[in-house]
């Protein structure tokens, strides 16, 4: 009898035991030895997460709903990169103040990789209104453009590989799946876009956003309001914009939720065109967790929103599934 009771004891011990240790698993799945990456701004941030699954940590730095452009990283930040193995940015000078941090802080044998640069060529780079020549910082904005999110997401992919390589399968597989998304996407956006009046097909923004999106699409961006040194525009070219649009009856100007411009409402109200202040180009719709809270969700949003305004219609984007591809695993910061 007492035999039986020792027995029962030790039995349910160790299922206890193993229960306990099946949920320490399930909460953290070999955290201490997944590799440790640092992102800068969230579409760039959903684009690691699509690849990387649960198999590596995403944190990253900048928040959604600053101006990514002039960001400065809080001291604070480099405990985060001292603990890390990667830090992966969008580059083309976008991200330099967080760049410097990261070189002061990353840990030794750490690397940084750089997409931009490894996605198109110097001759390819743009230069315009808001980013000239002069200066010598080309237009960052290259994720706009769904056939570059597809280089940046493969790019990632070899680098997981490359540090992570008993992972090497999940990584190819998320990014197949992934750029099959990007490629409905891709598709759907050319569909959208042949429902809107060929007239219509330009852009005028506050934010100066689009120009790699245009390149894709055959859109012609007729202006970005903002100089570069993110101020107003003078009122010589507040005037110039306004007569350009009486003249060429652009129906929707376009500004962004980062960047509430009066200005540009100003310009809208007396070219007599409708002013929409809802764009975004690294601040994700919804908040971490919500299926269009990605990279490809901020996409979706932006065009029909813009598609609707220049008078055509965004039905053949309510196709394409936002949510990452192995669910939402990495930490974004939002302002606050
Ligand atoms: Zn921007």
């Amino acid at each position: 009898m007492r035999m039986k009771w020792i027995w029962l004891a030790a039995l349910f011990g160790l299922s206890l035991s193993l229960s306990c240790q099946r949920k320490e698993q399930s909460r953290d799945p070999g955290a201490a030895q997944r590799l440790k990456i640092v992102t800068t701004v969230a579409p760039i941030t959903s684009i690691v997460e699509n690849v990387a699954g649960d198999k590596a940590g995403v944190s990253g730095i900048i928040p959604e709903g600053v101006n990514s452009h002039t960001f400065e990283p809080a001291p604070s930040d480099s405990r985060l990169l001292s603990g890390a193995q990667l830090m992966i940015l969008n580059g083309l000078d976008l991200e330099t103040p967080t760049l410097k941090l990261a070189q002061a802080n990353l840990p030794q044998g750490a690397s940084i990789y750089s997409l931009g640069e490894k996605t198109i060529t110097e001759a390819e780079y743009i230069y315009d209104f808001s980013f000239p020549k002069e200066q010598g910082h080309p237009n960052p904005h290259l994720w706009l453009n769904p056939a570059y999110a597809m280089r940046y997401a493969t790019l990632v992919r070899d680098e997981l590989i490359r540090l992570d390589p008993k992972n090497k399968s999940a990584y190819e597989q998320n990014t197949a799946q992934f750029v099959k998304k990007l490629e409905t996407l891709d598709q759907a956006t050319k569909d959208a876009i042949q429902t809107i009046p060929a007239n219509n097909r330009r852009l005028l923004t506050y934010h100066d956003s689009w120009p790699y999106f245009v390149r894709r699409y055959g859109f012609q961006v007729i202006g970005a309001v903002q100089p570069s040194d993110f101020a107003d525009p003078s009122p010589k070219e507040v005037i110039r914009l306004i007569e350009q649009i009486r003249k060429e009856k652009v129906p929707a100007v376009f500004g962004s939720e980062v960047f509430p411009s009066p200005v540009l409402e100003q310009i809208a109200r007396e070219g007599k065109s409708r002013y929409i202040d809802k764009l975004r180009d690294d601040e994700l719709p919804g908040k971490p967790g919500d299926p269009q809270h990605s990279y490809i969700g901020m996409m979706i949003e932006n065009m029909t929103i813009m598609f609707e305004a220049l008078g055509g219609s965004a039905e053949a984007l309510k196709k394409v599934d936002p949510t990452p591809v192995a669910g939402s695993h990495a930490d974004y910061r939002r302002k606050n």
